[in-house]
C-alpha cells in the first residue's frame, strides 16, 4: 500500500518554502501527499517561533498529533522550523509520541534523516546551525499548473534586533549561490509560474561571492532576464540595507512589481535605537520618499510593533505620526511580546498587556481608515492584474495588481495564469472589484 505524508506549515513563507522543498523528497522517496493529516504516515509540523503567540499554536498543534498518533502508533511524528530548532532534542524526551526534530538549517540531510526513520529508528535530533542552504530541486512536474513560486535565496539573520529571536533560530546569513537561484527561477518559469517571490529574513542584505560578487539588486537583474517570468517580488528588506542600487532597480527592472514590504517596527528613534534597528524614522521617510520618486504608484507595506520595553506615550504617538506620514497600502501590527533568549527579555519597564493591547487597536483603527483610503484612490482606474486562481466565492477569479492589492473579477474560463486588464469599479477593506478584462500578453 501506498504511503502518505502531510506537512502542517504555519508561520512565514519560508516555512512555505521549506516545507515544499521536503513535500518533494518525500514525493521522491515514494510517498504520496495525504488529504489530512489524520490519514498520514509520515506528518511534520513546520512551526514559527517569532511571537509567543505562534510558539503557543505550535505546541497545541503538537499535542492534538501526540493524541492522534496513539491511535496510529505507527505514524512517524516529526517537528521542523523555528520552534524545533530551539527547543533541539529536548523536545524528544518531553513529547512521547515525537520522532524527528528537525532544525532549520538541516534540510540538506533529510534524505540521509528519512532513510534512518525508513530503517526504523526514531527519536532523531538534526539541529546544526552552520549548515548550507539545501541544494535546488528541480523535481519536474511538482509546480506545473501553478502562477505563483518561492524561492529562498538567503537564510539566517545577522542583525540581532534586540526583541527578535530569529538570529538564534535561523543562524548567520548565507546567501545562495546566484546561479543557483536562476537555474531555480528558470524550472519555475518552465513549469509555467509566472510570478516568483525571493524569500529571506533580510534579502537585501543578499550576498554572494562565489564567482565575482554579486549583490541583491545585481541578482534581481539576473532573475529579470529569465523567459517567461512576467512577475518578480521580494520580501523581506531591512531599510537599512535598502541601497541606491536597489531603489535604480525599480526605474529599470520592469517585471519588479510595484511593492515594497519594508518593516519600520516603531516611529520614535529612542524606540528604534533600543531595537537595534540600525536607522532612523528620518532615514525611513526619506527612503519611502526616494521609492515614490522612481516609481509613484510603488504600494508601501511593513511590520510595526507596539508596547516595547519602555515605549512611552510618547514614543506611541511618534508611531502613529510615522504611519500617518507614510500612507502605508497595509500594514501588519504586533503587540511586543518577551521571547527568551533575546536581549530585550531581559529590559526593564515592560509594558502592561491592557496597554498594549489599548495601542494596538488605536493603531489599527487608524490603519484601517488609511487602507480603505488607498483602495479607493483605485476606483475608475485601469490596472493589470495576474489572475491567480478561483476565489472563496462562487462564479469568481482572484488576482493581484501589481502593488499585490487583492482584485476579483467574474468567472470566466481559461483566465488562470493570464495578466489582464480590468477596470476597478468596487473598493472594499481587503480586496477591489475589477470588470472588462482585456488580455496583456
Ligand atoms: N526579517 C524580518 C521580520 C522577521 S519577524 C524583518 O527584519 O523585518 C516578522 C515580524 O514579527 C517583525 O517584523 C516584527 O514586527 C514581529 N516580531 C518579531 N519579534 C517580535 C516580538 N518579540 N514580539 C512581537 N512581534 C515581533
Ligand atoms: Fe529579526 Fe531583525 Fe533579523 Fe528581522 S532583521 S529577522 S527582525 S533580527
Amino acid at each position: 500500500m501506498d504511503r502518505t505524508y502531510y506537512i502542517a506549515t504555519m508561520g512565514c513563507q519560508m516555512n512555505e518554502y521549506d516545507s515544499e522543498y521536503l513535500a518533494r523528497l518525500l514525493q521522491e522517496a515514494g510517498y504520496l501527499p495525504a488529504e489530512v493529516p489524520e490519514k498520514a504516515d509520515f506528518l511534520l509540523i513546520n512551526t514559527c517561533a517569532v511571537r509567543e503567540k505562534a510558539e503557543q499554536k505550535a505546541f497545541s498543534l503538537l499535542g492534538r498529533m501526540v493524541s492522534l498518533k496513539k491511535t496510529r502508533p505507527a505514524m512517524i511524528l516529526g517537528m521542523m522550523g523555528c520552534v524545533a530548532q530551539k527547543q533541539g532534542k529536548d523536545l524528544l524526551d518531553r513529547h512521547a509520541g515525537l520522532d524527528l526534530v528537525l532544525g532549520t538549517r538541516e534540510l540538506g540531510r533529510f534524505k540521509e534523516i528519512l532513510r534512518k526513520l525508513q530503517a526504523g529508528e526514531r527519536k532523531v535530533a538534526a539541529t546544526e546551525l552552520d549548515g548550507k542552504p539545501a541544494p535546488a530541486l528541480l523535481k519536474e512536474g511538482f509546480f506545473k499548473g501553478r502562477v505563483k513560486g518561492f524561492i529562498t535565496i538567503m537564510e539566517g539573520c545577522n542583525n540581532f534586533c534586540t526583541y527578535c529571536v530569529v538570529p538564534y533560530v535561523r543562524g548567520r546569513e548565507v546567501s545562495r549561490p546566484p546561479l543557483e537561484i536562476v537555474r531555480e527561477a528558470e524550472h519555475l518559469a518552465r513549469e509555467g509560474v509566472k510570478e516568483i517571490t525571493l524569500l529571506g529574513q533580510n534579502v537585501n542584505s543578499y550576498s554572494n561571492y562565489e564567482s565575482q560578487h554579486v549583490g541583491f539588486a545585481h541578482l534581481l537583474k539576473m532573475i529579470h532576464a529569465v523567459t517567461g517570468l512576467r512577475r518578480i517580488r521580494f520580501t523581506t528588506s531591512h531599510p537599512k540595507d535598502l541601497s541606491s542600487e536597489l531603489i535604480t532597480a525599480f526605474k529599470d527592472l520592469d517585471k519588479l512589481c510595484s511593492h515594497i514590504h519594508l518593516p519600520f517596527q516603531a516611529g520614535s528613534d529612542r524606540v528604534l535605537r533600543a531595537m537595534n534597528r540600525a536607522y532612523t524614522r528620518r532615514k525611513y521617510l526619506d527612503l519611502i520618499a526616494r521609492l515614490r520618486e522612481v516609481r509613484p504608484h510603488i504600494a508601501v507595506s511593513s511590520d510595526v510593533m507596539v508596547g516595547f520595553p519602555g515605549e512611552s506615550r510618547e514614543d506611541f504617538e511618534l508611531t502613529l505620526d510615522l504611519i500617518e506620514k507614510v500612507q502605508f497600502d497595509s500594514l501588519y501590527s504586533f503587540r511586543y511580546s518577551d521571547r527568551p533568549g533575546t536581549a530585550a527579555a531581559a529590559f526593564e519597564k515592560k509594558i502592561p498587556e491592557e496597554e498594549k493591547a489599548a495601542r494596538l487597536a488605536e493603531l489599527q483603527k487608524i490603519q484601517k481608515g488609511i487602507t480603505l483610503k488607498k483602495n479607493k484612490q483605485m476606483l475608475g482606474r485601469e490596472t493589470e492584474i495576474l489572475i491567480e486562481g478561483l476565489s472563496r466565492k462562487k462564479n469568481q477569479l482572484t488576482g493581484r495588481t501589481s502593488s499585490n492589492k487583492v482584485v476579483n473579477i467574474s468567472y470566466k474560463t481559461g483566465m488562470i495564469g493570464k495578466l489582464v486588464k480590468v477596470k476597478i469599479k468596487y473598493a472594499y477593506a481587503n480586496s477591489l472589484w475589477g470588470e472588462d478584462p482585456q488580455d496583456v500578453e
